[in-house]
């Protein structure tokens, strides 16, 4: 039997403790951004917890949230509320204690602070004004979720939430169907609301056609899901089943292709339910590779019929 003595570790760094890693150490000030979990409460790193529990402040989008997280793993820290409708207001103070020296954490409920949460405009003011920004790095739904869906890794293009209603999200998804043509060729990532999946997909499938493409439900949580089809069957799907929870789509990349007649009408049915003839002609034509006179034509007796 090996004793502890004989015991030769396979791999002398495994046992290295953090500080002898060639690793930044705790700032002694600055804005921090920390990652948090995006469900599952094991997902916070020890750097994460470690900010937290040194913070003179931490800045969170519900407080009711963060003091969750915080009074799971007893850190007695301050907290005050940062969101979209008071960010601008709250950061000439924030500005003034970061100059003081104060070490300012930030989180989001969930996930990166910053991607589709607030902070970006506090970020760019600390760094206007010279004042350290660093990060605790950690969990993230759109990166997760693309690591796992099977598509094209990058490049990839992350779009957020799409447009709420029905005319702005058909324009933005004929937008980026117009860039693909023009050599776009990215992965695709959104996030959605589980009451708008299903009208999200037919319009994406109606968009970009027939494709790989994924949905990924509750990742990191009990009830993870990663639904892998082609864009159209998805939408058939979503279209009889009610989505739960919370959700990333992703499309793959598309060919650029010369639309059939077919191809053509059907996209200058959608973009006429929000556009005049001669912009829907003008978006179809540049998303297909057709001439504008030709789709023109065709629109004309679309809206004539
Ligand atoms: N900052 C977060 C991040 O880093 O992922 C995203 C915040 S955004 C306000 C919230 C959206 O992210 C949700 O509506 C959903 O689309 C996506 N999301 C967050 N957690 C998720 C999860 N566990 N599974 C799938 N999607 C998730």
């Amino acid at each position: 039997m090996q004793t502890d003595d004989a015991y030769d570790p396979p791999c002398s760094n495994a046992a290295a403790p953090p500080e002898e890693i060639d690793s930044l150490p705790q700032p002694a000030s600055g804005l921090v951004l920390v990652s948090t979990p995006i469900g599952n409460l094991g997902d916070i790193t020890i750097r994460a917890l470690d900010t937290l529990r040194h913070a003179d402040l931490v800045l969170c989008e519900d407080t009711r949230t963060t003091a969750k997280l915080l009074s799971a793993h007893s850190i007695g820290v301050r907290c005050e509320p940062l969101h979209d409708h008071n960010e601008d207001h709250r950061i000439p103070g924030l500005l003034e204690r970061l100059r003081k020296g104060a070490k300012i954490a930030l989180v989001s409920d969930a996930g990166t602070p910053l991607v589709s949460d607030p902070g970006f405009r506090l970020v760019r003011a600390c760094i206007a004004e010279g004042i350290k920004v660093t990060a605790t790095p950690g969990a993230n739904a759109a990166l997760l979720a693309l690591t796992l869906s099977g598509l094209p890794p990058h490049p990839f293009l992350f779009l957020g939430f799409a447009p709420n209603r029905d005319a702005a999200r058909r324009t933005n998804f004929a937008g980026l169907r117009a860039a693909e043509q023009a050599g776009l060729a990215a992965t695709m990532i959104w996030y959605e609301a589980p009451h708008r999946l299903a009208e999200m997909l037919a319009d994406l499938a109606t968009i970009f056609g027939a494709r790989e493409a994924a949905v990924a439900r509750e990742l990191t949580k009990r009830f993870e899901e990663i639904r892998r089809d082609t864009l159209p069957a998805l939408a058939d799907y979503y279209a009889t089943h009610q989505a739960r929870g919370e959700i990333v789509v992703l499309i793959g990349p598309g060919a650029v292709e010369t639309g059939s007649d077919a191809d053509i009408d059907r996209l200058l049915m959608v973009a006429l339910e929000s556009m005049s003839v001669k912009d829907a002609a003008n978006a179809v034509a540049a998303v297909t590779g057709t001439t504008k006179k030709a789709v023109y034509a065709r629109a004309l007796k679309i809206r004539h019929n």
